[in-house]
């Protein structure tokens, strides 16, 4: 896919734009979806504040006003995917916000969602998300597991999805054989075969993804938007190596911490691991990598992981 960075447009379906939100200087790491039919236009993922300007930039590229949103569906909270949605409700306050019941309340205060952030980004949270702000309340609609969202005539299914984070939801498009994976399909970049789990503190839970993983197996998609990145054709093959990779970052891990690395060594094995699983692909794909999901991230993840599955065994 032919991607300039920031505020370019690519139409990959029936009334389905992919808007390249350019996130640090790089192309194809944090996605947008406009999707639209006649007056409806939606977007699935808002990506951070920081990249706002290319988010309306991408809009407007796909041919249509930013007034003419009439509604912000995110996957999850998480920054990448949601961190816009308070500046562009108080940009156009018609706007609604749809989110899994457990997120709304992040979203209407976003405090608990910042801390956790700090927790991993530290100096760096302006830099890479830039303003987080609260949504009024009653701009904030929480879905129901199943619901229906009407495009005008188009529909997409919110499909509760735990693992990744509590409260994730995927958005399918039964019709077009497609699904917004937001970040439970996992992490990969365009042009390469590795489903790269992505693997934030704290609240992310193995058993639940597994399950969500085998419920996305049900809906027989044809094709899966990734907001990290792009559309992939092979959606049974890209969901095979979703929870062997996750096993293969516990393992690594596991034998890493028995042998005495520390986190900054840890991190530099997960790093090495996931440019060996990328194999012969141009040195760009795992910058890419890194900056969607952070090999420190993974790191944070799996010491914390260890320590409590430790703690439970004394
Ligand atoms: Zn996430």
């Amino acid at each position: 896919m032919a991607a300039t960075i920031g505020g370019s447009a690519t139409r990959v379906g029936d009334g389905v734009w992919l808007i390249d939100l350019g996130f640090q200087g790089q192309s194809e790491v944090v996605a947008a979806y406009l999707v639209a039919d006649g007056d409806a236009v939606t977007l699935v993922e808002t990506g951070p504040s920081s990249t706002l300007p290319a988010l309306l930039a991408g809009i407007a590229a796909a041919g249509f006003a930013p007034e003419s949103l009439t509604t912000l569906l995110v996957t999850h909270i998480h920054l990448d995917h949601a961190g816009a949605a308070g500046p562009l409700v108080r940009r156009f306050p018609h706007l609604t916000v749809r989110v899994h019941p457990v997120g709304a309340p992040h979203l209407a205060d976003p405090a608990k969602l910042v801390a956790s952030a700090t927790r991993i980004y530290g100096d760096r949270m302006d830099a890479l998300w830039g303003e987080v702000a609260p949504i009024p309340v009653d701009r904030v609609l929480p879905l129901a597991d199943g619901e229906a969202i009407a495009i005008g005539g188009r529909s997409l299914t919110a499909l509760f999805t735990p693992g990744h984070a509590s409260h994730h939801v995927v958005y399918a498009d039964r019709d077009a054989g497609a699904v917004f994976t937001g970040d439970a399909g996992g992490v990969r970049m365009p042009g390469t075969a590795y489903t790269c789990p992505p693997t934030p503190p704290p609240d992310l839970d193995p058993d639940a993804w597994a399950a969500s993983i085998a419920r996305l197996r049900t809906l027989d998609a044809r094709r899966f938007y990734l907001t990290h990145f792009g559309p992939f054709d092979d959606p049974a093959a890209h969901l095979d190596q979703l929870l062997p990779n996750l096993d293969e970052f516990r393992t690594l891990a596991e034998d890493a911490t028995a042998g005495g690395a520390d986190q900054p060594e840890l991190t530099r094995r997960l790093h090495d691991l996931m440019a060996t699983r990328l194999g012969d692909a141009p040195p760009a794909a795992l910058d890419k990598l890194e900056w969607a999901t952070p090999s420190y991230m993974a790191a944070l993840w799996l010491t914390r992981l260890l320590s409590k599955t430790a703690g439970g065994r004394r």
